[in-house]
């Protein structure tokens, strides 16, 4: 329990917070989450082009 692992979304299974791929299902871990702020402002302009549309 006290070890750092980090759950897996691809199996929610915990795994070592350190590896890059899941050893159980293969899922691999962004290294960086640079991508995560393109996939945050994607999300709000869909949701801002959703609310327009209706
Ligand atoms: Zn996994």
């Amino acid at each position: 329990m006290s070890e750092k692992t980090k759950e897996c979304p691809g199996c929610a299974l915990e795994v070592p917070s350190d590896s890059e791929i899941c050893p159980y299902c293969g899922y691999e871990f962004p290294s960086n989450s640079r991508w995560l702020p393109f996939v945050a402002v994607g999300m709000i302009a869909l949701m801002l082009l959703w609310f327009v549309g209706c």
